[in-house]
């Protein structure tokens, strides 16, 4: 029978070094929040594919939605000739994305290739084209992605500069020294030493920043950024790729944040572990390309669309925003009790089921190191968790909001355990 280390093996040999992986496993199947390994072991899954599982591994009515369209088509190309899931999935992310004005959407494959495309309709609505992106930022790894991604190692490291025309303001960050003043104002000093705002097309966030440490933006923010954008003719774009699909505790993360933007990219839980990926805004910025501008021969794929759409109705029949909140008290109230009697947990935070901690040695240094640790340890007790943060000291908690009290009761004692472990 096979095992980690031979697949690993084969793994290493086989594929680009440059495709890293967190954990040194090869999986055999999967069910809601559980994955098993190819040697039989069990292992609650608190990754969820990088934000991908909101509704779990292999949902029944998602996997009914999938086998019902294979069974009428699997590929057409959308340009080539329609189909109804698209235009109902469109039609859907008109009305729940955030925003007060009439929508219309482009379905693309993954979060990338959404980040892209919200830039060129940007660029082509505005005749301008330069962009803002924050410190800490993650945004894809196309190439215009990974200048809007504020990590260069390992991101775009060995690979000479990427696109120019991006500028990079402070992401708020309190924690870190970092206030809402001084964000705006590091947008303020781009106007002033860089480019002048009528050349920029679009100020891109994460609501709640992903990769770079799930911090929040604060609605007052959020709401000095719509300003600024007004007064410049800006496009604010909101990257919700990872905060998406109901991981904040509402559909979009926008929608606790008091204004609405212009553009919203979306990929991830949309379409509960089948790929498909989009920009959903204002109609006019939307229409702003002309036909033949947009699109890609797999872009808004039936079977990933029957997937978001049953997504949307699984949110509804189970309730998952709630959920969404629930599960965020549950897991931020545990690690707070973690952290009453380890003073290495410097912060926890998060917005709805977008929760991590923060952790830092006893000089206030970011503790990377503990972080491995609490990671690799997590595993041997059958917990899949990942990190992440500019420092690589964060941990983060993607559980599957179809994940029972039970389930998360038992991956957060497991995380209790390795902080008391490596005390
Ligand atoms: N934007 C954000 C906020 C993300 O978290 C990610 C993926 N981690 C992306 C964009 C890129 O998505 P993909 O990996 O599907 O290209």
């Amino acid at each position: 029978s096979k095992s980690n280390e031979s697949l690993m093996q084969r793994r290493n040999a086989a594929v680009a070094r440059g495709v890293s992986q967190i954990h040194p496993l090869v999986v055999q199947r999967a069910e809601n929040a559980t994955v098993w390994d190819v040697e039989g072991r069990q292992y609650i899954d608190f990754a969820g594919g990088i934000a991908v599982l909101n509704t779990g591994h292999r949902h029944p009515k998602i996997m009914d939605a999938v086998k019902r369209q294979m069974e009428l088509f699997t590929h057409t190309c959308f340009q080539v000739l329609a189909y109804e899931p698209y235009i109902e999935l469109c039609e859907k992310l008109n009305q729940l994305v955030p925003g007060d004005f009439a929508k219309k959407t482009l379905l693309v494959t993954t979060g990338s290739e959404a980040l892209e495309n919200a830039v060129k309709i940007a660029r082509a609505a505005t005749g301008r084209a330069g962009v803002i992106a924050f410190t800490g930022a993650y945004h894809g790894r196309t190439m215009m992605t990974l200048s809007m991604t504020g990590k260069v190692a390992p991101y775009s490291a060995g690979m000479g500069l990427m696109p120019g025309g991006v500028y990079r303001a402070q992401f708020p960050c309190p924690l870190h020294g970092v206030s809402d003043e001084d964000a705006i104002a590091s947008i303020e000093r781009i106007f002033k030493n860089d480019a002048q705002p009528q050349d920029i097309a679009a100020i891109v966030i994460e609501p709640v920043q992903g990769e770079g440490g799930f911090y929040v933006a604060s609605p007052a923010f959020m709401a000095k950024l719509r300003e600024l954008c007004d007064l410049h003719g800006i496009l604010l774009v909101a990257d919700e790729v990872q905060t998406g699909a109901g991981r904040t505790g509402s559909f979009f993360a926008m929608e606790q944040m008091g204004v609405a933007a212009d553009l919203t990219t979306f990929a991830k839980s949309i379409a509960g572990g089948f790929p498909v990926a989009g920009v959903c805004g204002r109609a006019e910025v939307m229409d702003a390309i002309a036909p033949g501008g947009l699109g890609g021969t797999y872009a808004g794929s039936p079977l990933a669309c029957a997937a978001a759409l049953a997504v949307l109705d699984v949110f509804e029949e189970e309730n998952l925003l709630a959920r969404s909140r629930t599960l965020g008290a549950l897991i931020g109230g545990r690690l707070r009790e973690v952290a009453v009697n380890d003073k290495r947990i410097g912060d926890v935070r998060g917005l709805g089921a977008m929760v991590a901690c923060e952790l830092f040695t006893a000089e206030g240094h970011p503790h990377a190191e503990l972080t491995a640790q609490v990671v690799a340890k997590a595993r041997a007790k059958g917990l899949i968790l990942l990190s992440c943060g500019q420092y690589g000291n964060v941990i983060r908690i993607l559980v599957p909001l179809t994940a029972t009290d039970l389930e998360v009761q038992a991956g957060m004692d497991i995380i209790a355990e390795c902080f008391a472990e490596l005390a």
